[in-house]
C-alpha cells in the first residue's frame, strides 16, 4: 500500500478550493485528478519581466516592467465601435500609453485611477514617436509590486484554465509536497549539486534564473534521475520476477536444425550463431526467456527465428511468430514455408496460418490443429493471441517487429504465454539508451554484420523536378532485367488521397513502363490481390512494384535492387531506412534514389543527409533519436506508452545510463529493498506509482 507520507501527493484535486465540477474536468484533462499531477504539469518557457529600461534603451516588442503615473483619460460608458481606449502613462523619461480593446469603464477606472502611481509589466511596441502596451499583463499598485513574477514560468494551458486559475491551484498543490526520504546516494546527490526532492519539486515551478527552465538545470536534472531510477527499478524488479517464474526447459535434439542448416543456400554468419546461441541457452535454463532481438533491416531474422522455432518443435513443442500485420504474417508464413519444404520438412513440421480473414469451418480446423498439437509452427497476427486461441503446448513465442504492437498487447501476449520463452524482434535498431529504457525487463541480442557478399547500397537524393529524366533513366534499367520498387508517400492523413496518389502514379506508368511490367500493392487492397501481385513481382513477371509503405517491413525479394522514394522529405529516418532495406538484400549492388519536393526544411535535409552517408542501422536509429524525441523514435505516441514526465532523451540519456548502474547496484547489495536506502526507495517507487513492481518484493 502507498505509504501515508504520499497521501498529501494523491489527493483528488476536488479538495482544492476554487476547483468546481466544470474546472475539475478541464484541469484532469489538461494535468491529472490529483494533486501530484498538478505538480508535474511544469512550465515549457519562460517570461523575463527582469528588465526595467529607460525608455530610450526599449528595443520593440521587448517585455518590460515599469513605473508609472497614470494620466487623464475619458473611457465612455458606452463605446462605439471598435475603438480601443487608450490610457497615457507618464515613465520616467517619457510616454507610454496602455491600450484596451475590451475592458470596462468601472473596471478600467477602479484599476487604473488617474494621478495614481502602477507597475505595468507587458510587450512594449513602437507608435510612431511613443511606446505603446496592449493589454498589460500585470498592473498593479507599488505595495504590491511583488506580484509580478521577475522570471514567470509558462504553463501549457487550456481554454478555460487562465493563467490566474491555474496560479491559484497550483499554489495550493505546492502546499501539499511532503518531505520524503533520501533515496539517492548522498554522495551523488552532493557531487551534482543537486537539491533535495521536495526542494526541486517545489523549485522547478520558481524558475530563479532562465537556465532553470533547461533540462540540464540541476532540479531538472533531479527529478530526471529520480524519474528514471523509478523506472529502471520498476523494469529490474518486473525482470526478476519474471525470470523466477518457472519457464521450461527447452532444449531439442538438432535433428530438425541440422536439416534445415544443410538445405540452406548459405553459412550464417558469425552474427547470427552468436545470437542463437544466446536464445539457445535461453531456452535450455528452467527460467522464462525474454529476449529483444534486434536486427538491422537485411541482417536475416527470419532464419534465426525458424531455427529457434525448430528447437522448440524438435522436443514436441509449439511455436507461434506473430507478426503486426496481415501481409507480413503471410510472407512469413510463406518465407519459412519455402525455407521448410527445401530442407524437405514440410510434414514433419506443419505451419498454420491464422490471421483476422481466417472464418468459418476453415480457422475451426485451424483452431484444432493448434489446441490438438498437429501444428508445430503457428504463424499470424495478433489473431493468434485471441481468447478462443488455445495452443496445445506452446513453448516459444516469437513476435515480429513488436514495438507496432504497443506495450499493453505485448503484456498480453507474455500472459497468454504463460510459461513460453518470448523472443520479441525488431529491425528497427533501437538506441542504446532508449533499449534501456523501454526494454530493461528483456534481455538484448544484437544483429549487427550483415550476411557477406552484401554490397553498400548506392543512396542518392534528387529533385521531384527531375520526375522525367528520373523515369526515362528508370525504363532503361528495367530493360537489362532490373527489379525496382516505386513507393509513393503517405499524402495526408486521409488513406482515401494517399490511395488516390498511388493509383494515379500506377495509371502514368502503366502508359509509361506497359501494364504488364508493373505491379500494385497498397494497404487497402484485399489481402488475396496484394499477394498475388508481389508473387508477380517475385517471380520477375513483374519488374515494377508502386507500392505505398505497405512494403516497409519485412517484404523480401532479394533480386530486387533499386528503390525510389517519391517525397522522400516526408518520411521519418527509420521509415526511410526500412524501405531502403527491401534492396541490397541479394549479392548485386543496389541503390536507392530519395526524391524530394523543394523547398527542404532544416530536419528533412539532415535526414536525407544521413541517409546517403550511412547503411548503418544503428547510426542512423541515433541520429533519429537526437532529430526527433523518443516517442516517436519508438513509435510509442500511437501505441499510448505513457511518456516520462520530466525526463527527456536524448538530453538526459547520460543520467539513464547513471541509474541503470545505480539499480544493478542497489539491487545487488539490498535485493528486496530492506535497508534504509531501499525504504526510501520504494516510497520512490510508489511515488511514480509503481505499486505492483513492489507487490514483487514480497512474493519469493
Ligand atoms: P531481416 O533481418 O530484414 O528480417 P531476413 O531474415 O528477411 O532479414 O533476411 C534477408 C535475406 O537474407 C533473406 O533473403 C535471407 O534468405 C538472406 N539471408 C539470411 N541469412 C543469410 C546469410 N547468413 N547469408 C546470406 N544470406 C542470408
Ligand atoms: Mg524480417
Amino acid at each position: 500500500m502507498r505509504p501515508d507520507i504520499l497521501a498529501p501527493l494523491f489527493t483528488d484535486i476536488a479538495t482544492l478550493r476554487g476547483v468546481g465540477p466544470q474546472f475539475y474536468k478541464l484541469l484532469a484533462r489538461l494535468a491529472g485528478e490529483r494533486v501530484v499531477d498538478l505538480l508535474w504539469h511544469l512550465p515549457v518557457s519562460l517570461v523575463d519581466r527582469r528588465a526595467m529600461p529607460s525608455l530610450p534603451e526599449v528595443a520593440e516588442n521587448q517585455i518590460v516592467t515599469a513605473r508609472v503615473q497614470v494620466g487623464e483619460y475619458h473611457a465612455p460608458e458606452r463605446r462605439r465601435g471598435r475603438a480601443p481606449i487608450r490610457i497615457p502613462c507618464l515613465h520616467e523619461d517619457g510616454l507610454i500609453e496602455l491600450v484596451y480593446f475590451h475592458m470596462k469603464a468601472p473596471q478600467l477606472q477602479s484599476m487604473l485611477p488617474p494621478g495614481s502611481t502602477r507597475i505595468i509589466s507587458g510587450r512594449l511596441e513602437k507608435r510612431g514617436p511613443h511606446w505603446q502596451m496592449v493589454h498589460p499583463d500585470y498592473v498593479v499598485p507599488p505595495e504590491r509590486e511583488s506580484e509580478v513574477r521577475r522570471l514567470e514560468p509558462v504553463y501549457p494551458l487550456t481554454q478555460g484554465v487562465s493563467l490566474r486559475k491555474w496560479h491559484n491551484v497550483l499554489k495550493q498543490a505546492l502546499t501539499h509536497i511532503p518531505t520524503l526520504p533520501e533515496w539517492l546516494e548522498p554522495t551523488y546527490v552532493k557531487q551534482h549539486q543537486w537539491p533535495d526532492w521536495k526542494t526541486a519539486m517545489d523549485a522547478v515551478h520558481h524558475p530563479a534564473q532562465p537556465q532553470a527552465i533547461l533540462p540540464e538545470a540541476p532540479v531538472r536534472m533531479r527529478l530526471a534521475y529520480d524519474e528514471l531510477l523509478a523506472s529502471q527499478l520498476a523494469l529490474a524488479l518486473t525482470r526478476d520476477r519474471v525470470k523466477k517464474q518457472a519457464g521450461q526447459v527447452i532444449q531439442g535434439d538438432g535433428r530438425l536444425r541440422q536439416q534445415l542448416l544443410k538445405s540452406l543456400p548459405f553459412h550464417l554468419t558469425k552474427g547470427q550463431q552468436t545470437v542463437l546461441q544466446e536464445i539457445e541457452t535461453d531456452m535450455a535454463m528452467p527460467e522464462k526467456m525474454m529476449r529483444l532481438l534486434q536486427g538491422d533491416v537485411g541482417s536475416g531474422k527470419t532464419v534465426v527465428a525458424l531455427l529457434s522455432m525448430l528447437n522448440a518443435v524438435e522436443c514436441g513443442r509449439q511455436a507461434a511468430l506473430m507478426a503486426p500485420t496481415e501481409m507480413l504474417a503471410r510472407q512469413h508464413a510463406a518465407s519459412l514455408q519455402r525455407m521448410l519444404i527445401q530442407a524437405g520438412l514440410q510434414d514433419t513440421v506443419p505451419v498454420v496460418l491464422l490471421t483476422g480473414q481466417d472464418k468459418g469451418k476453415e480457422r475451426a480446423l485451424k483452431l484444432t490443429q493448434l489446441a490438438e498439437g498437429q501444428a508445430g509452427i503457428a504463424v499470424g497476427t495478433h489473431a493468434l493471441f485471441q481468447d478462443e486461441v488455445v495452443f496445445h503446448d506452446l513453448a516459444l513465442a516469437v513476435i515480429d517487429e513488436q514495438h507496432r504492437f504497443g506495450v499493453k498487447q505485448r503484456l498480453r501476449l507474455i500472459e497468454k504465454g504463460r510459461q513460453a520463452d518470448i523472443l520479441l524482434m525488431t529491425a528497427t535498431p533501437i538506441p542504446r539508451t532508449l533499449a534501456l529504457t523501454f526494454y530493461g525487463d528483456m534481455d538484448i541480442s544484437s544483429l549487427r554484420e550483415k550476411p557477406a557478399g552484401r554490397q553498400p547500397i548506392d543512396t542518392r537524393t534528387a529533385s521531384l523536378e527531375r520526375l522525367d529524366s528520373i523515369i526515362a533513366r528508370l525504363k532503361e534499367v528495367l530493360a537489362s532485367g532490373q527489379k525496382a520498387y516505386w513507393i509513393c508517400p503517405l499524402v495526408e492523413e486521409s488513406e482515401t488521397s494517399d490511395l488516390a496518389a498511388v493509383e494515379e502514379r500506377f495509371r502514368s506508368f502503366c502508359q509509361i513502363f506497359g501494364k504488364e511490367q508493373l505491379a500494385l500493392a497498397h494497404g487497402k487492397m484485399k489481402g488475396s490481390e496484394r499477394d498475388a501481385a508481389m508473387q508477380r513481382f517475385r517471380d520477375g513477371e513483374a519488374r515494377l512494384l508502386v507500392a505505398t509503405t505497405v512494403i516497409e517491413v519485412g517484404v523480401d525479394v532479394p533480386d530486387a535492387t533499386i528503390i525510389v522514394i517519391e517525397h522522400a522529405e516526408r518520411f521519418g529516418l527509420a521509415q526511410l531506412h526500412q524501405l531502403r532495406g527491401r534492396v541490397g538484400r541479394g549479392n548485386q549492388p543496389s541503390s536507392c534514389l530519395l526524391l524530394y519536393g523543394g523547398p527542404l526544411g532544416e530536419t528533412a535535409r539532415a535526414r536525407l543527409r544521413v541517409m546517403r552517408e550511412t547503411n548503418d542501422g544503428f547510426r542512423i536509429a541515433e541520429e533519429d533519436l537526437k532529430l526527433r524525441g523518443s516517442g516517436e523514435v519508438l513509435g510509442t505516441r500511437q501505441s499510448g506508452l505513457p511518456e516520462f514526465r520530466v525526463a527527456t532523451l536524448p538530453a538526459h540519456g547520460e543520467l539513464l545510463m547513471a541509474a541503470c548502474d545505480d539499480v544493478k547496484l542497489i539491487l545487488h547489495r539490498d535485493p528486496e529493498l530492506k535497508t534504509h536506502r531501499g525504504q526510501a526507495l520504494r516510497v520512490l517507487l510508489y511515488l511514480f506509482e509503481y505499486d505492483r513492481q513492489i507487490r514483487y518484493l514480497g512474493v519469493g
